[in-house]
């Protein structure tokens, strides 16, 4: 029988832990590096100029209500995230082959491609990670019973990515695998493929039938422009990869809480392409209808007001290159305070990697110090979420470092 008393105390999440603490922390230069959220140059949340005057727009309207949206969710919400992640000239769009379900951010879009995949997918596959990865992809698919197991994807020796390692995993996994790939921006490391490692890694994954599983979490945040950070998942369309892309506005849009996401499926070319996605979006619809009956409706109407104007858009685009311009001035800041010090080791990764994240290669102990010490607030691995640097500590960060790595 069920015994309440048996439940068995659940460890806390590391990264919630870590904000807590920070939180806690009295020192006037207590430095948070913790949380992926963007920050401005004061330490603060940014809203974005842009989401502000839709958010305005939205306010303005009479018509405006709280009824539910569709289980699919706002149909000019997902018709411009399609649009935004594949490509506008994308083959899969003119040829009616994607079918698109608003989720709960990235993180339910995950979870929903998670499920869809335990339910249909023949041969229960092994999805494989990174080593390593965003920490919530191995409770999300491993809550829905799916098998899983990682590929090697960071050297550290290099700081940089282990292709080969990769590659030999990718090559070793059982045929019709999972492959679970960031599409940009990779989280925790900030290292991402070349295009010319893409273009190897879809041969091989053409050669193995592999089922590549997107999740992109940073598109616009990454380089400032939509277009390159999505290079990849445009590349493995154009391939003919059945795939699905799990979408997150929460970074590029500044709308952590109110999470707005979408899930995305693409069938490959083919006659029966168009019966086979209605199929697969009429699943996809049951299984929401049992998870969340139907999304949240605000976040995605922020977003959609903004992606469906141009002048809107644009804007927007600027607000991206404002977040990512300012991440990457804070990594050529901190490897040159670094470099000028001498302070011992390579440091040329940091300006390398791309995106919310560095990997710094700190060891745990060292991690460890820089918190007692310093006051300085990041994840043990070694990660550093760029956007808590601004130039009012940098070069207090970089001085921590140099004494913890001496
Ligand atoms: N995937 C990755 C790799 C991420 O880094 C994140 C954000 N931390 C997500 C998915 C989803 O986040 P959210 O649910 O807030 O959209």
């Amino acid at each position: 029988s069920f015994s309440a008393e048996a439940v068995p105390q659940a460890p806390e999440d590391p990264l919630f832990g870590l904000m807590a603490a920070y939180r806690a922390d009295t020192f006037d230069k207590k430095v948070d590096l913790g949380i992926g959220a963007y920050r401005d140059n004061n330490a603060k949340p940014w809203v974005l100029p842009v989401v502000k005057k839709a958010d305005a727009i939205l306010r303005d309207d009479p018509t405006l209500n709280h009824e539910y949206l569709p289980i699919t969710g706002l149909q000019p919400f997902t018709s411009a995230a399609a649009k935004l992640i594949l490509g506008a000239s994308s083959p899969a769009l003119s040829e009616k082959r994607t079918c698109s379900i608003q989720t709960i951010s990235g993180t339910g879009a995950v979870h929903l491609g998670a499920l869809f995949i335990k339910k249909f997918y023949p041969g229960s596959p092994t999805v494989y990670f990174s080593n390593p990865t965003w920490a919530n992809h191995n409770q999300i698919f491993s809550n829905v019973q799916i098998p899983i197991s990682t590929y090697p994807y960071f050297s550290k020796e290099t700081k940089g990515l282990d292709f080969a390692g990769m590659k030999k995993a990718i090559a070793e996994a059982p045929n019709h695998s999972v492959i679970l790939l960031h599409a940009c921006a990779h989280n925790p490391t900030g290292v991402d493929p070349t295009q010319a490692q893409w273009k190897q890694l879809a041969v091989l994954m053409k050669q193995k039938s592999h089922f590549p599983f997107f999740d992109c979490a940073y598109q616009g945040f990454a380089s400032g422009d939509l277009a390159k950070d999505a290079w990849a998942v445009h590349y493995f369309v154009e391939q003919g990869f059945e795939l699905c892309i799990a979408q997150s506005f929460a970074k590029n849009f500044g709308l952590y809480g109110e999470r707005a996401g979408c899930f995305h499926f693409v069938t490959g070319p083919g006659s029966d392409s168009q019966e086979t996605i209605r199929r697969i979006a009429s699943q996809l619809a049951v299984l929401q209808r049992s998870e969340i009956s139907n999304p949240p409706a605000y976040g995605a109407r922020i977003a959609s007001t903004v992606l469906n104007d141009e002048s809107l858009f644009k804007e927007w685009e600027a607000n991206l290159r404002t977040m990512s311009g300012r991440i990457i001035d804070m990594r050529k800041a901190l490897r040159s305070k670094l470099e000028e010090m001498g302070t011992p080791g390579t440091w040329n990764h940091i300006t390398d990697q791309i995106g919310m994240f560095s990997f710094t290669g700190l060891s745990e102990k060292q991690v460890l110090e820089l918190r007692e010490v310093a006051h300085v607030y990041m994840t043990k691995n070694g990660r550093i979420s760029m956007a808590g640097l601004n130039t009012g500590n940098v070069d207090y960060f970089a001085k921590a470092v140099d004494k913890v790595v001496r």
